[in-house]
């Protein structure tokens, strides 16, 4: 019997004298458990950044049986340095503020897959099924997917060869492997332009590339490419990044076809992020832009399926408001479970 069973039963028999989630004793401290592939779930999760943390944690207060599958443990914010803009803290690190998430998350009894991505999520009869990159399969009653973004690839030759070496897509997390070295940077938005800036204080030159003739960004970013170590190719398009074992070289196209090979022993690709839904493509309904579609309770095409954070459709990508969605997609869950069992 799962802890929402355990709680309707208990209500039916009237002898039920707190509300869920008030239970005490009832959530070991440090229980993240091993996931168990043969039982039923109430809840699957895919994805621990902000969204799928927080819909851990409103789950497991509601004593829904929880199961947590993810590939990473902290998403997005561990890729950035300095968070000025998520309430309680006026500057905190990404890392430092996942690992109070997780600090929180662990006092719950949730099982957690990590390191391992939902590669499929099927409907099977009345529950949700979902299998893993390596092959695992997992069920559960309802589903709150919080896959989030991921950087978007070039896919050109050269690109998945070189990765980590030479090939990056986060400045923040990359730019001091990168002291006294030529660099190329892709990309014409403030992702870009913030590499531009980070790389600045460490690298020798840096190329910045872009498809378009212009560069949308903040203008106190855009006055960083005025400095004499950047050469600006625009408008251009990346044909290939050369190298044995790391990279030592990448050619640009410009628009009249000539191809300009540009010595460089790194390249921050940093054209934006897409969303991480492929696997419930075919189930759920998805936008234009790979958003999984939410209507304001965060329920998606599909009942039983919830999603939250910036794999949604919802306007404005941000840690608070993912953080939010999450704990409004778990509420719902428990409602539709409720609303199951009546
Ligand atoms: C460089 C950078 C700086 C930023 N700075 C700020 C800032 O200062 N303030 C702010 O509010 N926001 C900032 N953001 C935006 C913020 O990080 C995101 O809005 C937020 O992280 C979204 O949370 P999420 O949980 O929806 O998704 P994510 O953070 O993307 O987390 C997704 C989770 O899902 C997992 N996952 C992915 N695919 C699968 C799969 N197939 N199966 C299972 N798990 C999967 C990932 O491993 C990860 O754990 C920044 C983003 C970036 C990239």
């Amino acid at each position: 019997m799962s802890e929402l069973e355990f709680f309707l039963d208990d209500k039916k028999s009237g002898s039920a004298t707190e509300t869920p989630g008030a239970r005490k004793n009832s959530c070991p401290a440090a229980s993240l458990k091993p996931a168990d592939g043969k039982k039923i779930y109430d809840l699957a999760i895919i994805g621990a950044g902000p969204a799928g943390m927080t819909a851990a944690v409103y789950a497991s207060r509601k004593m829904l049986d929880t199961i947590l599958i993810t590939k990473d443990i902290g998403g997005q914010p561990l890729l950035t340095s300095k968070i000025e803009n998520y309430m309680g803290y006026q500057y905190i690190s990404g890392k430092a503020l996942i690992e109070k998430f997780d600090e929180q998350v662990r006092k719950f009894p949730i099982a957690v897959v990590e390191n391992d991505g939902a590669a499929d999520l099927k409907k099977d009869g009345d529950k949700f099924c979902v299998t893993t990159e390596s092959g695992k399969t997992f069920r559960a009653k309802s589903a709150v997917i919080a896959s989030g973004k991921r950087s978007k690839e070039l896919g050109v030759s050269g690109e998945k060869r070189l990765l980590g070496r030479g090939v990056a897509y986060c400045s923040t997390c990359d730019a001091p492997l990168f002291a006294g070295k030529d660099v190329v940077v892709v990309g014409g938005g403030n992702s870009a332009l913030t590499a531009v800036a980070d790389l600045l204080k460490i690298a020798r030159k840096i190329y910045l590339v872009n498809n378009l003739a212009d560069l949308q960004g903040d203008p106190v970013l855009l006055g960083k490419t005025e400095s004499p170590a950047v050469e600006k190719i625009l408008p251009a398009t990346v044909a290939e990044i050369h190298g044995k074992d790391s990279v030592e070289a990448v050619s640009v196209k410009t628009p009249d076809g000539k191809i300009r090979r540009i010595m460089a022993q790194g390249i921050f690709i940093e054209i934006g992020l897409e969303p991480n839904s492929a696997f419930a493509r075919g189930l759920v309904d998805i936008n234009f832009a790979g958003e999984i579609k939410v209507d304001c309770r965060s329920r998606a095409s599909v009942e039983g399926i919830f999603a939250a954070g910036d794999v949604t459709d919802v306007p404005e990508k941000q840690i608070i408001i993912a953080a939010g969605e999450g704990a409004k997609a778990s509420l719902g869950a428990y409602r539709y479970l409720v609303g199951l069992k009546k």
